[in-house]
C-alpha cells in the first residue's frame, strides 16, 4: 500500500492550504512583498533536501552525508553570483530579518552606533527600528524623508553619520516608491569610515532583471530577501566582497544560526536559474512598467500617491485623499477582491495602526501575465472602491470584476481549476 497523502493524513490543513490557493487564485494581489513561486520553486521547497542537517559550509561540515547537499549549495551561490555579478553569497539565512540581524553581529557589539531610514519613512523594522532587535540592543538613530517631496533626506543622513560615526550605514527601503541614491549613500559612507549596507529585499528581482539599478560596487554588504520580486522560496541572503565573507559567513553560522534549510536554498538555486533567464529581464521591466500604469490610473482619478508616482513595483497612495483612512480602505478592497496592506505615509499625523496610506505592488499580478490595460483598469476599480468604501453593491460589483479577470489569467505555481 502506498503512503497515505496530505489529504487523508491531515485532511484539515489539507483543506485549509486548498483554500489558501482558492484565495490567491480569485483574489488581485498586490502586497508589494508578495509573489507567485513558480511550480519548479515550491517543489525544490518541498523536497526531502528538508530531512538533511548540514551545519557549516560546503567542504566543512559537521555531519556526514553531504554530497548532494554541498552541490546545491554551491549551485545557488553561483547562479547568484553570476546574477548579481558579486564575489560572495552567503545563502543560508533563513529569512531577510536574520540576514540584516547576521550583519549586525558580524562588525557591531551591544551599544554600537548605526544609522537607518525609519520605519515611519518607508524603512525596515530590522534597520534599527525601536521594537526591533537592532534598535534595542545597539544604538540606532534615523533618518527620513524631506517634508517636500518625500524622497530621501540625503542631508540628513549626511548629518547623522558625521555626528555619530555608526560602523554601519543602512540604506534599502520596504514602503519607499523610489530608487534609493545609492552613490550618494557610497559616498557618505566612505567619508565617515562606515560600512555602507544595502538591504534590496523588496526589488532585488527588479536589480536582477536590470530594471532598477544595482548597488553592487557601491555598498560592500547587500541583504536581501528571496521571495520579494526574485519570486523565490522564502528565506534571505548575503551578498558581499571578497573581504568581508569570512566575517558574514562566520555571523551566519555558527553566529545566529544553526542548519541551513536545504529544501529552501535548492528553491533559491532554482529562482536564481528562472532569474537568469531572458524572461525574467522582460518580467522585470513588465513590473515597474505595470507600476507606473498602475499609478497614473490613481492619479488620474485623484489619489494622492507618495512621491507623485514611482520607479519601482512599489506605490504609496494617501487615500485620506478620497476621504477615507488607510485601514478601512484596505478592508473594503478587500471585500473587492484587491489585496493590499495599509501603511503609514510619510509625516502621517494619523496612528500607525489606523494610518493614511495603502501601499501597492505589481510584482504579483505581473507574474500573472497582466499588462498595462489590466493595471488601469485596476487603478479604475481602486479608485471606485475608495470613492464608496462602504456601498455594498459598489464592492461585490468590483469583487466579480475582480474575479473575471482573475479566471483570465492564471498563476505560476497555482492548479489551474
Ligand atoms: C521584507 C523586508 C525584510 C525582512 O524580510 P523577512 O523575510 O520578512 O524577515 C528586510 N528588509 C526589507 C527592506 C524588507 O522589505
Amino acid at each position: 500500500m502506498s503512503e497515505p497523502t496530505l489529504t487523508q493524513v491531515d485532511p484539515e490543513i489539507a483543506s485549509l492550504i486548498a483554500h489558501e490557493e482558492r484565495r490567491q487564485l480569485d483574489n488581485l494581489r498586490l502586497i508589494a512583498s508578495e509573489n507567485y513561486a513558480s511550480r519548479a520553486v515550491q517543489e525544490a521547497t518541498a523536497s526531502p533536501l528538508s530531512n538533511k542537517y548540514s551545519e557549516g559550509y560546503a567542504g566543512k561540515r559537521y555531519y556526514q552525508g553531504q554530497e548532494y547537499v554541498d552541490q546545491v549549495e554551491g549551485l545557488a551561490i553561483a547562479r547568484l553570483k553570476q546574477l548579481f555579478g558579486v564575489e560572495h553569497v552567503n545563502v543560508q539565512p533563513y529569512s531577510g530579518s536574520p540576514a540584516n540581524l547576521a550583519v549586525h553581529y558580524a562588525f557591531l557589539r551591544p551599544g554600537d552606533r548605526t544609522v537607518g531610514l525609519g520605519l515611519p519613512a518607508g524603512g525596515h523594522l530590522t534597520h534599527g527600528w525601536k521594537v526591533s532587535i537592532t534598535g534595542d540592543y545597539f544604538e540606532a538613530h534615523q533618518y527620513g524623508v524631506r517634508a517636500d517631496d518625500h524622497r530621501i533626506d540625503l542631508d540628513q543622513v549626511a548629518r547623522l553619520v558625521k555626528e555619530h560615526r555608526p560602523k554601519i550605514l543602512w540604506c534599502g527601503t520596504t514602503a519607499y516608491p523610489r530608487h534609493v541614491p545609492y552613490a550618494e549613500f557610497a559616498q557618505i559612507a566612505r567619508d565617515a569610515g562606515a560600512i555602507l549596507v544595502a538591504d534590496i529585499a523588496h526589488v532585488s528581482g527588479l536589480i536582477a532583471g536590470g530594471a532598477h539599478p544595482s548597488p553592487v560596487g557601491l555598498a560592500p554588504i547587500i541583504t536581501s530577501t528571496t521571495h520579494k520580486t526574485l519570486r523565490g522560496p522564502r528565506g534571505g541572503m548575503i551578498l558581499c566582497e571578497a573581504r568581508y565573507a569570512k566575517e558574514i559567513d562566520k555571523a551566519v553560522f555558527p553566529g545566529l544560526q544553526g542548519g541551513p534549510h536545504n529544501s529552501g536554498i535548492a528553491a533559491l538555486a532554482v529562482a536564481a536559474h528562472e532569474a537568469l533567464a531572458p524572461s525574467f529581464r522582460t518580467y522585470a521591466k513588465a513590473v515597474v512598467d505595470n507600476a507606473r500604469a498602475m499609478g497614473e490610473a490613481l492619479m488620474s482619478r485623484g489619489v494622492d500617491l507618495v512621491t507623485g508616482g514611482t520607479d519601482t513595483h512599489l506605490l504609496l497612495a494617501d487615500v485620506t485623499s478620497k476621504n477615507v483612512a488607510g485601514k478601512p480602505a484596505a478592508i473594503a478592497l478587500e471585500a473587492a477582491g484587491i489585496v493590499c496592506n495599509y501603511n503609514s505615509v510619510p509625516f502621517d499625523t494619523r496612528k500607525p495602526f489606523d494610518p493614511s496610506g495603502i501601499r501597492l505592488g505589481t510584482a504579483a499580478v505581473t507574474s500573472r501575465g497582466m499588462g498595462e490595460g489590466e493595471m488601469r483598469i485596476i487603478g479604475g476599480w481602486i479608485a471606485d472602491v475608495l470613492e464608496a468604501p462602504t456601498d455594498a453593491a459598489v464592492l461585490a460589483r468590483v469583487r466579480a470584476e475582480v474575479l473575471a479577470l482573475c479566471q483570465t489569467f492564471p498563476a505560476p505555481g497555482l492548479e489551474r481549476r
